[in-house]
């Protein structure tokens, strides 16, 4: 019987060898294909992902997949073996719900609307985005009555990136941070005066920043052996194998921290990549436990470390050693301050950490809501306004900055953002739990001393890949699920004391 399960491994090893190769077109697109290449290239990643989709739902690989699941049934639930099995088992069964026409009209739905946002983002006119929109939400709508998950539509297309995570879930989680962040965001409006940023603003040379950002991902503790980072109009990281996590970053010249802190979050990404167990290359157990997992690592690096006041003690001497003339006067408290800023602002991937929540929760909020059907596609520009000046006070001035900012819904995407915020809740669960693990931590971190902190992540979360779904893990490390109170709680006092306000008034106390 064992030879059964080597032959599933097998199937799936090429099956992981199809999606490397589309992952290496994918990074090339992104990074150095010149822009005539994009249909040919289009036309190559659909074979592969074909080719990919063909062998996963083959009658053979459901053979082989029960008799290794009869076979295994006494290798334990922590064996490599169950975890194999349970991940293939979950692939396989999401990709059999799914019609190919659907898979295909998908696709070429996403394709077509992608162009359409463009434009209409360009001219700032939504409708002509809204019928493709509209196109898009109606067969999600189908997608999800077909994978079945849960209890209602939304819970189908989160399932994709957060596996066994409900709508009900994510929402009574956002609820309570709702309540948590409004207050602090109004006491931080009301002291807009107290923190500049000024000081980060200027030219800083693209090479020298380059430099300064390889140098900063290096110190961290991202390979190079096993990576490489180039530029990209949107940062992100491509894995292949374990061997081999690529990341880019982008370069604003005029203000440094941009590509700083996408580099600090990328590596984050990268080192959960790297990571993780070799014995998992080319088995379905090669990747994170979900989005939101993953996204707790970046988010972890880049704000809980990357903005905490030890690690700017350790970064400012670097900045200074490579702009000197920009850099050399400037103490550490008021560097800490600035790269703090916080207030409300229009473009989400420009928000601090703060009020960056609030734009997920209204994504996820009006997406929920075409998806179950209580908002119509053509209405939802006004609400997307309305909640803005709701949550955060703003309206934006065009629907370029408003509700056309964001490439999700053109992809298809929906069921992604409130991962995003799943990052920023669970970076700090993770993070109290490390620093109580860990004696001396903050001390280390001053010092660039960041070992000690990677190799907890490395044996706690990285390793493991995709063995566990996020509901075990989550229980492994911290005994119990996920919460938003202490992340409500690190906000309050991080930004009370940097705002000065009694972060009593703040808010619901929750300790
Ligand atoms: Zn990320």
């Amino acid at each position: 019987m064992k030879a059964r399960f080597e032959a599933l491994k097998e199937r799936f090893a090429e099956i992981a060898d199809l999606q490397a190769a589309s992952a290496v077109l994918q990074w090339d697109q992104e990074t150095y294909m010149p822009p005539g290449g994009g249909a040919s290239r289009a036309d190559a990643l659909a074979t592969l992902q074909k080719a990919a989709h063909e062998r996963l739902v083959a009658d053979e690989t459901s053979r082989l997949l029960d008799e290794a699941e009869t076979w295994a049934r006494d290798r334990g639930p922590d064996s490599f073996e169950a975890g194999f099995l349970r991940a293939a088992r979950r692939d396989q069964s999401r990709a059999k719900k799914l019609p190919g026409e659907l898979v295909a009209e998908l696709a070429k739905a996403a394709s077509v609307a992608l162009e359409a946002w463009r434009e209409a983002r360009t001219r700032s006119d939504f409708s002509l985005f809204a019928p493709h929109l509209d196109k898009i939400v109606g067969l999600l709508r189908r997608k999800a009555e077909a994978l079945a998950v849960g209890e209602r539509l939304y819970d189908s297309l989160l399932d994709e990136y957060e596996p066994d995570m409900r709508t009900s879930q994510v929402e009574s989680a956002f609820r309570s941070l709702r309540e948590g962040l409004v207050p602090i965001v109004k006491q931080i409006v009301s002291r807009q005066d107290r923190v500049s940023n000024a000081v980060l603003c200027g030219a800083c040379g693209e090479k020298s920043q380059f430099k300064l950002c390889q140098e900063v991902v290096r110190c961290l503790g991202y390979d190079f052996d096993r990576g490489r980072q180039d530029l990209s109009a949107h940062a992100f990281t491509q894995p292949f194998s374990t061997d081999d996590v690529r990341i880019t970053t982008r370069i604003k010249k005029d203000f440094l921290p941009a590509s700083l802190y996408a580099s600090i979050h990328e590596c984050g990404h990268a080192l959960y990549a790297q990571g993780i167990d070799k014995a998992f290359n080319r088995a379905p157990l090669n990747d994170g436990a979900s989005l939101g997992v993953h996204e707790s690592q970046s988010r972890l690096w880049e704000n809980v470390v990357g903005r905490s006041r030890v690690f700017c003690a350790w970064l400012l001497p670097l900045l200074q050693k490579r702009f000197p003339k920009r850099f050399s006067g400037l103490g550490g408290e008021e560097f800490y301050r600035a790269v703090n800023k916080a207030g409300p602002s229009l473009i989400r991937v420009e928000a601090d950490e703060v009020t960056y929540n609030l734009h997920v929760l209204l994504r996820f909020e009006l997406e929920a809501d075409m998806i179950e059907g209580r908002l119509k596609v053509c209405d939802a520009p006004q609400a997307w306004n309305a909640k803005m000046a709701d949550y955060l006070g703003i309206t934006p001035p065009d629907h370029a900055q408003g509700i056309l900012q964001d490439i999700h819904w053109a992809a298809g995407l929906v069921g992604y953002f409130p991962t995003y915020t799943l990052g920023n809740i669970l970076s700090v669960q993770f993070y109290e739990k490390a620093r109580r693990d860990i004696p001396g931590l903050e001390g280390g971190i001053a010092q660039g001393d960041f070992a000690p902190l990677r190799n907890w992540l490395g044996k706690n979360i990285h390793r493991h890949g995709r063995k566990y779904t996020p509901n075990e893990l989550l229980e492994r490390i911290l005994g119990g699920g996920l919460d938003s109170r202490p992340f409500l709680d690190y906000l309050r006092a991080k930004y009370s004391e940097i705002y000065g306000f009694n972060r009593r008034v703040s808010g619901i106390l929750t300790s």
